[in-house]
């Protein structure tokens, strides 16, 4: 039997940091990651045999918990007939069909492999379609690695960005303005300054790459208004609100409180391929269509809509679309926020948290933070001491302060209890 130890050294040896993607290694909480050997509803079991509720869901997309049997079914229907064909399927259609069924004013989509992909490829869209070369992201909202993407705010406000990553020349990035989360007069100025320039606006409507950071309802009437007064499109990064905060993702809570509202291109991920590599992109056929083979603008993937990979997003569609199943999955996640806020007000510990859907944050500060430089100004040594003593006690959260977390309709009454009286534990310690 190898051990969660034994199996980081060997994996260091051959991977880079023993991992596939940075945030696994628990750099940001120290320790050791947890191998996982394998999942069943809320639930991981490592490689040292011990169980976890599993509040990461693979960063979203396990909505429906591991091993929902409708999913392993359509999956293994899937496979069985053939992996990969490199040729249209009926089952990308009706995965195309079943996204937009559920995005209101959304006409078509294209499938690929990552959110990465997707968010690279709205964003050349986008520059295509509008003919311009600018962009505007916000500091703290994460929509992949793509070059143009991996930026943060220069110094001084409205600045053109600086890489957050070697290897990215900075001619690469001078095109993407980097901009405060929430901050209504920064975003004015930048339009005022370069709004003849803007292709784009990319924005994570509820940012879960900051833990759990709403865009205020001010702040996304402003930035609609803006795009469409400038001729940029709003480009709605929906890769984990998606599906997961709603049936019609964070754009349909928006929907609600801002009459007529709409973004111009939706790009997601995670839930849609229900654990399988899946994402997509899509927007009003006018836009769409510049893409090749209509239009002049390239995007292509060997493995885009692949069978295996459809069959389990359309699956996990098909149940999550069931009557009642967002109410359930929400009020669930409510009671852990709750519960959670309560134990720490009974422990005297300054904590705050928010939800929507299967999606949830917390805070070791007084106040919900508004942007990224207040996330980060939030306790971080009573963080990482929280997420270890709860890893100790068998659940499994985000190795750090700025990951949001998930819950799934496999998590139970009962498995909500046994975290608030492991975070009740955690906190008194
Ligand atoms: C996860 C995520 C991405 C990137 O998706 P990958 O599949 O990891 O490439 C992009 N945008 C947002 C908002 C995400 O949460």
């Amino acid at each position: 039997m190898t051990s969660n130890e034994t199996l980081f050294a060997r994996a260091q040896a051959v991977i880079p940091g023993g991992v596939n993607s940075p945030v696994r290694a628990f750099r940001a909480v120290g320790g050791t990651p947890r191998f996982i050997r394998r999942a069943q509803g809320a639930y991981l079991w490592d490689a040292d045999g011990r169980r976890y509720v599993d509040y990461i869901g693979s960063w979203g997309p396990m909505i429906l918990g591991h091993g929902h049997p409708a999913v392993l079914e359509a999956v293994q229907r899937a496979a069985a007939d053939g992996l990969s064909f490199g040729a249209p399927t009926e089952a990308e259609i009706e995965l195309a069909e079943a996204i937009i069924a559920r995005v209101p004013g959304l006409e078509q989509v294209r499938l690929v492999s990552s959110g990465t992909e997707a968010g690279m490829s709205a964003l050349r869209l986008a520059r295509g379609a509008t003919g311009r070369s600018k962009i505007v992201k916000f500091e703290g909202c994460y929509h992949g690695h793509a070059d143009a993407l991996l930026v943060k705010a220069g110094s001084g406000l409205a600045t053109f960005g600086v890489s957050t990553s070697a290897g990215v020349p900075a001619e690469v990035v001078q095109h993407t303005l980097v901009l405060e989360y929430n901050h209504v007069a920064q975003l004015e100025q930048a339009f005022a300054e370069h709004g003849r320039d803007i292709a784009c606006v990319m924005i994570e409507p509820i940012a879960g790459n900051m833990n759990f950071v709403r865009a205020s309802l001010p702040f996304m009437r402003r930035l609609r208004e803006l795009c469409t007064r400038h001729g940029a499109l709003l480009v709605f990064d929906e890769v984990m609100t998606g599906f997961r905060v709603a049936l019609g993702g964070a754009y349909s809570v928006y929907a609600k409180a801002i009459p007529g509202f709409r973004p111009d291109l939706f790009v997601f991920g995670k839930v849609i391929g229900g654990g399988m590599p899946l994402a997509a992109f899509g927007g009003p056929r006018a836009i769409m269509e510049q893409l090749a083979p209509l239009g002049p603008v390239y995007q292509a993937g060997t493995l885009s809509g692949n069978p295996v990979a459809t069959a389990c997003g359309l699956a996990t569609l098909k149940e999550i679309s069931k009557p009642g199943f967002f109410d359930a999955l929400a009020a669930r996640t409510k009671a852990l926020v709750d519960g959670l806020v309560a134990v720490a007000q009974d422990a005297g510990v300054p904590l705050v948290g928010e939800c929507e859907g299967g999606m949830f944050g917390f805070f070791f500060a007084d106040a919900l933070p508004q942007n990224y430089a207040a996330v980060m100004a939030t306790d971080k040594e009573r963080f990482n001491r929280f997420f270890h003593a709860m890893l100790d006690r068998g659940i499994y959260l985000a190795p750090a302060l700025y990951e949001a977390g998930f819950v799934s309709a496999a998590h139970s009454a009962e498995d909500i209890d046994a975290t608030l009286r492991a975070a009740a534990e955690a906190l008194r310690g």
